[in-house]
């Protein structure tokens, strides 16, 4: 038998158009080829448990091997086969038509993934590397005559017929000269790692060495002096395919491994299982974070059939679960469209919400059963669950009840429980709760003593996100106000509305404000005088709460730009009612008067680590004067 033909297409020579469009990824023909391969061997499955197919099955697996001296990649599967007519059909006429319509269309675009995807270019792709092409093939229907197909690049193909004994498919591509990259053994390798890892089937791997011309014996069987295809590709159960029940946590933290070979266990994982309404899959792990921000992103892998799509699964996960790890296998995410297809397909939006409700529950289960494991890991899971409270109102809604607030003391407190601990010791003259907070501890120590003298409550909050955090909880919480501890003398943080009486009459509360306004000699700073207990401070610097949150949203990225530039604008509270104030008062001498109130200033500059320089030297000088009178 021996058929010429002519792929019926309008455009004369497609190959050249193929070639320059695909070029940035020319390396999937590999995966178009072993899918179509791993599909007919499932195919063949099928039909065998189906009993349509009464057959040995055989050893069902797909081998790739190379043939550096021939130059040729081979993909050989034990699938159902084609039939001559089949080849016309689905080679000639299916797919070619995809590329021709292709061609039409898609003139200006540049993604290979979608265009191969939407016009069933997957076998055509293979001439993306190739010069000539061959089909081998016996169908598993009985009787059928193995066939073999033959194209170099151009629309005339061959069709003649060939000895194969067993039933399957030989793709043997003859490698072009600009493509000899794909000879070597670790290129290939690569690939198949990549997209390999999983499939359903065997998928083995190596170099064989053709010894025979054109490659068969007398009975048209594919002959080989040297084969090392022994190198096994993937595993063909990953976990994510199996049921929760039947797995144990090493189990899940092996998988860990195989995926992510060089990185620390994970600290818990969520198993997604779901057929309705859409299919999917998957295992997405928590990694443990470390505490630097450095934000690994890319690592969910995105599956389709356990065919390896891509890294990159923006838009699918949502954007905090980023962070994630894992894996995602559906066969319904519209995988070979555009960015901006995705985000409005529908499917995508319940898959996105649909991950969101289940490390919700997830999260929400842990806390539940173990609430002390839990709030160990807070300060690792605290990030994703502020970050997805800050981005979705659905998780804000589910997380509100297992999100936790961490005091100085290290306690973990829910919301809710937070507001009934403080609410009344912390309530204002307009019966606002006021949650006090901290972002550095060593930095604020000062201010936090001062608030637990009163025995106010302070919370650590000096994770990077906790700026917006903050902002959101304050709009979310009601009746709640937010206050970093050094946002004011500690009688104003929380303003009751009862003053501590002030000991110092009008006239020397002027004084006293002269003096320390001179001492100071910097007019931008506000000097006011502050009646606090004689135990506080003598002098006290604050930030204005809001002033400061601008400046934070503007360095972190949020808020208006132009803050971050803002000189700081401190204040500068005169505890009336210190000692100090008297000595200032009682002093005769001015220069004696501005000494004082200059030391006293100092210390409450360093009080927060803000004395450096020539202003730190001469304070050490000054104080070294005093100390020695
Ligand atoms: P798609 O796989 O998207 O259908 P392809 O161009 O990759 O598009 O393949 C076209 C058709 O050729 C397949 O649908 C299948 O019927 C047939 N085919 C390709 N490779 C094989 C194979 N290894 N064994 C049997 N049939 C195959």
């Amino acid at each position: 038998m021996q058929e010429k033909g002519n792929i019926s297409i309008h455009t004369e020579n497609i190959f050249p158009i193929i070639k320059k469009f695909l070029y940035s990824d020319h390396e999937i023909f590999l995966r178009e080829l072993v899918s179509n391969a791993v599909d007919a061997t499932q195919k063949i499955k099928r039909l065998s448990s189906l009993g349509e197919y009464k057959e040995e099955l055989g050893e069902l697996q797909v081998e790739v091997s190379i043939d550096k001296k021939a130059k040729t990649i081979t993909v050989s599967d034990q699938g159902i086969g084609m039939t001559a007519d089949e080849i016309k059909k689905y080679i000639n006429q299916i797919a070619f038509s995809g590329a021709s319509e292709f061609v039409e269309k898609f003139k200006d675009a540049g993604d290979a993934q979608e265009i191969i995807g939407k016009f069933g270019l997957g076998f055509y792709s293979a001439f993306m590397v190739s010069e000539k092409v061959e089909i081998i093939t016996k169908s598993y229907q009985e009787d059928a005559k193995p066939a073999r197909w033959e194209c170099d690049g151009n629309t005339e193909f061959e069709i003649t017929s060939v000895k194969k004994k067993d039933r399957g498919t030989d793709i043997i591509l003859h490698i072009n000269e600009d493509s000899e990259e794909f000879l070597e053994e670790a290129r290939i390798q690569g690939i198949l790692d990549k997209y390999a890892k999983f499939l359903p089937i065997t998928v083995k791997f190596g170099e064989k060495d053709q010894s025979v011309e054109d490659g068969k014996d007398d009975e048209g069987k594919v002959k080989y002096k040297t084969e090392k295809v022994d190198n096994i590709i993937n595993n063909t159960h990953p976990i994510w395919t199996k049921a929760p029940s039947e797995l144990k946590d090493e189990d899940y933290l092996q998988f860990y491994k195989e995926l992510y070979p060089f990185s620390e266990e994970p600290q818990f994982w969520i198993h997604l299982n779901v057929d309705y309404p859409f299919n999917l899959t998957g295992v997405l792990y928590f990694p443990r974070l470390k505490s630097d921000f450095e934000v690994p992103k890319n690592k969910i892998q995105l599956y389709s059939r356990q065919v390896f799509i891509t890294d990159e699964v923006k838009d699918i996960v949502p954007e905090f679960l980023m962070l994630l790890h894992g894996v995602i296998d559906s066969p319904d995410i519209p995988l070979n469209v555009s960015r901006s297809f995705l985000q409005s397909d529908s499917n995508v939006k319940k898959i996105n919400a649909y991950i969101t409700k289940k490390v919700a529950d997830k999260l929400g289960e842990l806390f539940k059963k173990d609430r002390t494991g839990y709030e160990d890991k807070w300060s690792n899971i605290g990030m994703f669950v502020k970050y997805g409270m800050l981005s979705e109102e659905k998780f804000y809604e589910k997380a509100k009840d297992f999100c936790l607030l961490k005091n100085t003391a290290g306690e973990h407190f829910t919301l809710d429980e937070y507001r009934e601990k403080v609410q009344v010791n912390q309530k204002d003259k307009d019966d606002k709760v006021v949650f006090l907070y901290t972002n550095d501890l060593a930095k604020q120590d000062n201010f936090i003593q001062s608030a637990q003298k009163r025995s106010y409550d302070v919370l650590d909050m000096h994770d990077i996100i906790d700026t917006h955090w903050i902002n959101h909880l304050e709009q979310k919480l009601d009746n709640t106000q937010l206050k970093r501890v050094d946002a004011d003398t500690v009688d104003k943080l929380i303003d009751t509305g009862d003053n501590q009486e002030s000991v110092l009459s009008e006239e020397e509360k002027t004084t006293l404000q002269e003096v320390y306004t001179k001492a100071i000699g910097n007019p931008a700073l506000a000097v006011q005088i502050a009646s606090l207990a004689p135990d506080e401070l003598p002098v006290t610097i604050t930030l204005p709460e809001f002033m400061r949150r601008m400046k934070d949203m503007a360095a972190t990225g949020g808020g208006m730009p132009f803050m971050g530039n803002m000189p700081e604008s401190h204040n500068v509270s005169i505890n009336a009612n210190h000692p100090m104030s008297a000595k200032i008062l009682n002093a005769k001498r001015e220069d004696t008067r501005i000494k004082f109130a200059k030391q006293a200033y100092d210390l409450a500059l360093l009080s927060q680590n803000m004395l450096e320089g020539s202003a730190l030297t001469q304070f050490i000088q000054r104080s070294v004067d005093l100390a020695s009178k």
